[in-house]
């Protein structure tokens, strides 16, 4: 059908859906076949239920709205226009009994490709692998449509007989009472989902299913810079789909070891390293570990204990791409706890050379102290 809906109806496209459902009343008791006998009315009331049945729904109007026409057609919502005999008369018909008959147990909604589900995994990294991103192997379990018959269900060379449960017709009538009379509707038929033909022998391999649970290695690239959470998608790797449909994706969730030293901030490695004090006084070059290996550090002369230092670019990857993190050094000034007498003795010294036996910090951090108390 290559007719605007809107123009089968006769409603602007920006009607309400009380105007569509107005206009769509007045065409189906005008054209509806039992009143109708011109040539082609019965063909102009498929057109009007096809048209309804798409703008009546607020959600299927949208979908038609943004694909266009053909799109739509294409994209197995339209082309349903066949409904058969109806066996009451429109007159009868309230609005009710409108949205339950053109609602949304349509054939072709049933029967149009559907992406197979997600599967779900996790995975443990580690620190580094995380950092730098890895490739990695992981077995799944998943469904997948049986090779032998192609998702046929019928064993291969089998001829096909026509569904018992509906005649080859795909739809099973039942006659229903409302308060608007006797009323027939009709299903998708449940035995052949709607082909209208059943298989005589099973497929041998899949049983009839037309599926086959399969286990599978699949090599997944993990990018640089995930963090606990990350979740990568491989496409296509995870339940087959049904009626054709494409098979689903494959949802790798990320968990990250913690590391003996580094710990993570957003893309920042924070890492702690002890110094003597010695080194924190007079200043030295350390070694610092880093996730390329040790690195010199420069401390200054006069570093305090928990003072950081940062190292630029030295931390993770951006996982999106938005360069990299840095490494933030914590330094630790170490009180040495056994000393020797000789040390003693010079400790002793250097608190006299320096003629004071209290740092500037100390005096006027006891100062506020007893400020606060007076
Ligand atoms: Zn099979
Ligand atoms: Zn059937």
């Amino acid at each position: 059908m290559a007719k605007d809906y809107y123009e089968i109806l006769g409603v602007p496209r920006d009607a309400s859906q009380d105007d569509i459902k107005k206009a769509y009343r007045r065409l189906a008791r005008e054209y509806h076949p039992d009143v109708n006998k011109e040539p082609g009315a019965e063909e102009r009331f498929k057109e009007i239920n096809e048209a309804y049945r798409v703008l009546g729904d607020p959600d299927t109007r949208r979908q038609y709205d943004e694909l266009g026409h053909a799109d739509f057609e294409n994209s197995g919502f339209g082309g349903f226009g066949d409904f058969g005999d109806f066996g009451f008369g429109f007159e009868d018909l309230g609005d009710i009994f409108a949205d339950m008959f053109f609602g949304r147990s349509s054939t072709r909604r049933d029967r149009r490709p559907r992406k197979g589900a997600d599967l779900r995994m996790d995975l443990t990294l580690e620190f580094e692998e995380a950092a730098f991103g890895v490739e990695k192997t992981v077995e799944i379990q998943r469904t997948e449509i049986c090779s032998h018959c192609h998702g046929n269900q019928a064993e291969p060379g089998t001829p096909l007989k026509t569904c018992p449960d509906c005649g080859g017709t795909g739809q099973v009538r039942s006659v229903q009472r409302t308060p608007f009379g006797q009323i027939q509707t009709s299903r998708v038929c449940s035995r052949c989902r709607g082909e209208g033909k059943i298989f005589e022998t099973a497929c041998k391999v899949c049983g009839g299913s037309g599926r086959v649970s399969a286990s599978r290695k699949i090599n997944v690239k993990i990018p640089a810079g995930v963090d606990d959470g990350t979740v990568v998608r491989v496409g296509g790797q995870g339940e087959a789909g049904s009626y054709g449909g494409p098979y689903g994706d494959l949802l790798v969730v990320v968990t990250v070891k913690p590391h003996p030293f580094f710990t993570r901030q957003g893309n920042d490695v924070i890492c702690e390293v002890p110094i003597s004090i010695v080194q924190a006084a007079l200043g030295d070059e350390i070694e610092v570990p880093t996730l390329e290996g040790d690195l010199k550090m420069r401390i200054p002369e006069g570093t305090q204990s928990g003072k950081v230092f940062r190292m630029r670019g030295k931390g993770i990857a951006d996982v999106r791409g938005f360069g990299r993190g840095d490494q933030l050094v914590k330094v630790r000034v170490v009180t040495p706890t056994k000393l020797n007498n000789k040390q003693k003795q010079l400790l002793r010294e250097f608190a006299k050379a320096g003629g004071d036996t209290l740092p500037n910090e100390t005096k006027s951090f006891l100062g506020k102290v007893r400020d606060a108390w007076r």
